[in-house]
């Protein structure tokens, strides 16, 4: 029968692999104490008044579909936001979708701009979504590799190398998901003018905007050229702690917005109603609890990274994000293997680098996103399992 089954099934879904977090997500599942730096979400629990903010929508009846670009009330205060966090400037009426987490608005934005054969550079190590969401719309993904002696930041010369006459757009994330890069004002210029003279559309994907722990984060829609061609995708699932509530964004200029509004009416309709009722608490109200779980983060990544040196895997410091992204080049083992050994040897879960494309063999990526005792009993682990093998 699955035989059968397999050939109705699209070429494009029977090419495309299954997420390489997921297999160590399972196998984790199955073992006894086990400490998990595996999973790319706060440990904290959404703050009670947002909670209550999502009860209390539902008290009130608002139990139906909202308008297809989302609650007008809370796409202004998106707007107001963003030009208070991040002095940027976007109309509420005509240039925000609230969409299903930022990986909907990652999907409909590749949807709305490419055709067929269109390449897309993807900035790697990168967030293991964003290749399998180019090959699904059509187009091409084009891994650009950063590396760590650039601090996984993006240099003007790894970008013209990876464009071509088919490039169409280019996807950046900063802070990034595995490497917690980030990359300044003057470091996003120096790329601006390549992007500007290729005619790219760019899209960052600023998630992690909040999660800055050296720097303010800046935004590459901020420099002069860039606004009218980023399309810029952000959400409440992390700085908010509400990965559940399924809740993301997408801002940009009018026509694209417009185009991914029509793609998000037939797929979508939607964001979840309640979810929307509890964003708009979360940004009323939401500041000094984002506050104490960056502070909280900030002393675990401090911790952590200094640990790591301590013990042999020598780790830049990420300036935002939770991940710490390790190397385990001096134990002579692949990411993979690193990774099983651990996980049944120490009973600690992170995830292989090379899950994260281009660059990302020889590294692990470690989330932050748990109690500082796990962290410390991670490090003990991780520490016994590196001297051991460095033994052999
Ligand atoms: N972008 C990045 C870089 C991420 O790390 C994640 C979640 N791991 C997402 C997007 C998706 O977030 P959401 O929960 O808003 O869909």
């Amino acid at each position: 029968m699955k035989e059968v089954q397999q050939q109705y099934l699209s070429k494009t879904a029977s090419k495309l692999k299954p997420s390489g977090i997921r297999k160590f997500f399972d196998l984790a599942s199955q073992m006894d104490n086990v400490i998990s730096l595996g999973v790319g979400e706060p440990d904290f629990v959404t703050p009670w008044n947002v909670c209550e903010a999502g009860y209390a929508s539902l008290e009130s009846g608002y139990t139906a579909y909202t308008a297809n670009a989302g609650l007008l009330e809370l796409r202004e205060e998106i707007s107001s936001y963003l030009s208070d966090q991040f002095s940027l400037s976007y109309s509420a009426e005509s240039q925000i979708i609230l969409t299903v987490g930022a990986s909907q608005a990652i999907d409909l934005a590749f949807r709305s701009i490419i055709d067929p054969g269109d390449e897309v550079v993807i900035v790697e190590p990168g967030f293991v979504a964003y290749a399998p969401a180019v090959t699904l719309a059509g187009g091409i993904p084009v891994s650009l590799e950063t590396k760590a002696e650039d601090e996984f930041k993006l240099t003007r010369e790894s970008l013209e190398k990876a464009i071509t006459k088919r490039t169409k757009a280019i996807l950046l994330c900063f802070p990034s998901n595995p490497t917690g890069a980030t990359m300044s004002k003057e470091e996003l210029q120096s790329v601006t003018d390549v992007i500007e003279k290729h005619d790219l559309l760019v899209l960052s994907d600023e998630i992690y905007a909040e999660l800055t722990y050296d720097e303010t984060h800046y935004s590459i829609a901020r420099l002069d050229g860039m606004k009218e061609r980023t399309i810029l995708i952000s959400g409440f699932s992390k700085a908010f702690a509400m990965t559940g509530w399924r809740l993301g964004y997408v801002t940009g200029p009018e026509e694209i917005i417009a185009a991914m509004l029509k793609i998000h009416q037939y797929t979508m309709m939607c964001a979840p109603t309640i979810a929307q009722h509890g964003a708009l608490e979360a940004l009323q109200n939401g500041r000094d609890d984002l506050e104490k779980m960056k502070k909280s983060y900030r002393q675990r990544r401090n911790y952590l990274v200094k640990a790591f040196n301590q013990i042999g895997l020598s780790c830049h410091m990420p300036g935002g994000a939770f991940y710490a992204f390790p190397s385990i080049q001096s134990t002579g083992m692949t990411s993979d293997e690193f990774a099983e050994k651990l996980l049944e040897e120490e009973r600690v879960a992170v995830v292989p680098g090379h899950v994260f494309g281009a660059g990302g063999e020889g590294y692990i990526r470690c989330s932050y996103a748990t109690s500082i005792e796990s962290l410390q009993e991670a490090v003990k682990r991780i520490g016994v399992f590196v001297e051991r093998h460095r033994a052999e």
